[in-house]
């Protein structure tokens, strides 16, 4: 059985803590994918698992057993990196069963395994030929199945795809959870890019600075982001941040603000908050009535237009605002449909979708609500004239 557990594993380099504290229950046959910015650690943390690096503290424990002290070949894992390095001059079916023949696996054995690895990755045609007869994709499919001959117990992939050309990676990603369809092993992926992550995996776990922010299905983590990291990381665009404060009728910042009463969603006026939206949720002010819940309009300048083909991101210029990310100011990015009419230039107003807001703690950046209800703690009492009319 193929599952995996970290337990407090840390790795310290000299001036630097790669992994700190990481705590990841992996269960069998499951296809998790570890994701984070370049340095945050993914590597060393698969390595950890792989025994290619010994952990500072903590224990690893793979398929029931601890291995925390063993080395790699005493682990039942088999690794695919993104160098693939496929001996020149040996032909697929050598290459595949290299690890098989050091190990004195029979012959007829070796040549059962190499045959239904070659089914399964659909390379059968190719295992005569020599590495240099092999287009990126087909050699990345033997480094594959030079894994999957050793019937491992675990699958460690370390951005595997990372060399190929976009369409052909995106191709990969459907043959690679083909496979895991097929094989039900359990499968480690290490990527740093959030789509691959989103498309492949059961669970992903997000990392930053050595540290695990959230493990739990591309979905939850898409809608339900554990922290700021979280929310800004996956999804892409990016998710757009305003900084300001909860009120006893809202958030506000310079910019806008967003009526609701905070105790709907447990929480106190006076915090400091980042309100977070994707910008797919936000929406022109005329589309307001498509909303269950739409926000009070805010006004917004259009400034430059990208039309994706499938959808158009609209830049936003907001006035007087400081929406926090630093990069982009005053900036807030919309996504349309292509066939919307929108101009760049232009004055007018966008609203949001309540139910797809989210709060975060200034300071810690922890995740304080997702959806924000459309009831105001303090209606304003109506007037004499508003009540006779
Ligand atoms: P990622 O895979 O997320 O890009 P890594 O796990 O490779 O990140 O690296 C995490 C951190 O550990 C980085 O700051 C990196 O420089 C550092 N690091 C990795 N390996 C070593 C090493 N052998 N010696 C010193 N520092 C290392």
């Amino acid at each position: 059985m193929g599952d995996v557990n970290l337990e407090h594993v840390t790795k310290r380099y000299a001036d630097v803590t790669a992994v700190d504290d990481m705590n990841l229950d992996i269960a069998d046959g499951e296809f998790v994918t570890l994701v984070g910015p370049s340095g945050c650690g993914k590597s060393t943390t698969l390595e950890t698992i792989a025994g290619l690096t010994m952990p500072s503290d903590g224990t690893i424990t793979i398929a029931g057993e601890e291995v925390t002290d063993k080395p790699p070949k005493d682990r039942n894992i088999a690794m695919v990196f993104q160098n693939i390095a496929l001996f020149p001059h040996m032909d697929v079916h050598d290459n595949m069963s290299f690890g098989l023949r050091i190990r004195d696996f029979p012959g007829d054995e070796i040549d059962r395994r190499v045959r239904d690895a070659a089914e399964i990755l659909q390379i059968e045609e190719l295992l005569d030929r020599e590495p240099s007869e092999l287009s990126g994709g087909q050699r990345q499919r033997v480094a594959i199945g030079r894994a999957i001959v050793r019937d491992p117990e675990v699958f460690l992939m370390d951005e595997p795809l990372a060399n190929l050309d976009a369409k052909l990676r995106v191709h990969m990603r459907t043959e690679l959870q083909r496979l895991h369809k097929e094989l039900e092993t359990t499968i480690i992926y290490v990527t740093h890019d959030q789509a691959e992550a989103m498309t492949m995996s059961d669970r992903i776990a997000v990392i930053n600075n050595g540290q695990l922010q959230q493990i739990a299905p591309p979905l939850v983590c898409y809608n339900e982001p554990a922290n700021r990291f979280v929310a800004g990381f996956i999804g892409s665009p990016s998710m757009n941040f305003a900084e300001g404060e909860l009120t006893a009728s809202g958030f506000a910042s310079d910019a806008f603000s967003v009526e609701f009463d905070p105790s709907t969603v447990g929480l106190e006026s006076g915090r400091r908050v980042s309100l977070g939206v994707r910008p797919e949720d936000v929406y022109p002010a005329a589309q307001a009535d498509e909303l269950d819940a739409p926000t009070d309009p805010v006004a917004v300048r259009t400034d430059v237009l990208e039309p994706m083909g499938d959808e158009i991101f609209v830049y936003l210029l907001v006035d007087g605002a400081d929406l926090g990310d630093e990069e982009s100011a005053d900036e807030l990015l919309m996504s349309v449909e292509p066939d919307s009419d929108i101009a760049g230039d232009t004055d007018i107003e966008v609203v949001f979708d309540r139910s797809k807001l989210h709060l975060f703690d200034a300071d810690t950046g922890e995740a304080l609500a997702h959806g924000v209800d459309a009831a105001t703690a303090q209606a304003e009492p109506r007037s004499e004239s508003e009540v006779s009319d």
